[in-house]
């Protein structure tokens, strides 16, 4: 059976930017060093591709992560923008750039403020140079502060600072101290990521070799602290990793989440459209190859199902402070056995993991540190 995710519901596009100076440590994303000529060459396929897959349906949210966005020089970013608008009925409510604190400078800033962005996501991580250089970042807390700056002044005032901890050597009081740094700063969103190590890269080698170790008692006690410490400061939490003032949530996530529809451009993006989902492959070349020929090279294509969308339904709702609505997952998939569900929710409630509050499911604190478990069992529920 194919459906759409849906489908009357917002579109996002997600343009992933697969260039960054160098790795850092942690990361599992698709990106490499650009080539001679490799920007203009993405560039042109992104244009290319935009004009293949966007058919003038209005889109709510666009995102530009990556990758290093920020990487590419003012007058690229405005080429990238141009390609995008071009094919868009309207400007998007939203539109998000990621950009790494070294890469902030005030042509880039002005550049996408002039093509309507309206959202900066910063990869901050610590402010701490000693726990960055652990990471293998590329940026010292001084360019932060200068990158901060910049934005502010351009006139971004939706920002979102990313935060991680658990991170090497990492004690207490320091991740206290980068909360309280960022809450100084003032942001309007903040995101806090406790390090994973995925498989591949430096910290994961470092990992198995047994060089790191991972706590997990501290790393429980770590999301805790981050909950209550921006709690006070009055940012809302509203998903397992994200807290923001009132009316600065990230729409675009807050879509995607909800199973709406969404669009990747880009090497390595991944789409939820017209029924099915996919990824672009990871590979610069490839993927213009296909491009240009007209023969989009894509990877883990899956048609949609009741199941796989009810499933994820759950899991992502869960992640979500305001939980899931379970009378609205039964109207959305009408034609789902949905009876496993009640008795699990009970079960999730006497562990005290939940609570269920008419029809609404609610992880409580404790729950949401196990929100991975949580999202398994679902997964298993719904689609065996
Ligand atoms: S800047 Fe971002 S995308 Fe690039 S290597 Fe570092 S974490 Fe990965």
């Amino acid at each position: 059976m194919s459906l759409q995710a849906k489908p009357s519901a917002a579109l996002g596009v997600y343009v992933h930017v697969p260039f960054c100076a160098r790795a850092c440590d942690f990361c599992a994303f698709y990106q490499e060093a650009p080539r001679r000529g490799d920007i203009d060459r993405y560039l042109a396929g992104i244009s290319r591709e935009a004009a293949a897959t966007l058919d003038g349906r209005p889109v709510e949210t666009v995102f530009w992560g990556g990758g290093t966005p920020g990487l590419l020089p003012a007058g690229d970013l405005r080429r990238l923008g141009e390609a995008l608008l071009a094919r868009l009925p309207q400007p998007p409510k939203e539109w998000s750039v990621e950009m790494a604190p070294s890469a902030v400078k005030p042509d880039k800033a002005a550049a996408l403020r002039e093509l309507g962005v309206n959202r900066v996501s910063m990869g901050v991580q610590s402010f701490d140079d000693a726990l960055l250089d652990k990471l293998g970042r590329q940026h010292h807390a001084n360019q932060i502060y200068r990158a901060w700056e910049t934005l502010r002044e351009a006139g971004f005032d939706n920002i979102n600072l990313d935060l991680m901890f658990a991170l090497p050597g990492q004690s207490r009081e320091q991740w206290l101290a980068d909360l309280n740094e960022a809450i100084r700063l003032g942001p309007e969103h903040i995101s806090t990521y406790c390090l994973t190590f995925e498989e591949d890269t430096a910290l994961w080698v470092k990992l198995s070799q047994g060089k790191l170790r991972r706590d997990v008692p501290q790393e429980a006690e770590l999301y805790q602290l981050s909950w209550e410490t921006l709690e006070a400061a009055g940012y809302a939490q509203y998903e397992v990793s994200n807290f923001a003032r009132p009316g600065h949530a990230c729409i675009h996530n807050l879509n995607t989440w909800k199973m709406t529809e969404w669009i990747g451009l880009g090497p390595s993006a991944a789409s939820q459209f017209g029924g099915r989902r996919y990824a672009n492959v990871a590979n610069l070349d490839q993927w213009l190859e296909g491009i240009n020929k007209d023969a989009p090279a894509r990877v883990d294509e899956v048609e949609l199902t009741p199941a796989i969308l009810a499933a994820d339904s759950l899991i992502f709702g869960l992640r979500m402070n305001a939980g899931v609505d379970l009378a609205q997952l039964a109207r959305d998939w009408p034609d789902l056995d949905l009876s496993p569900v009640r008795p699990w929710t009970q079960a999730l409630a006497d562990e005290g993991l939940a609570l269920l509050d008419g029809d609404t499911l609610r992880l409580t604190p404790q729950g949401r540190l196990l929100a991975d478990r949580v999202g398994a069992d679902a997964l298993d529920l719904l689609e065996g």
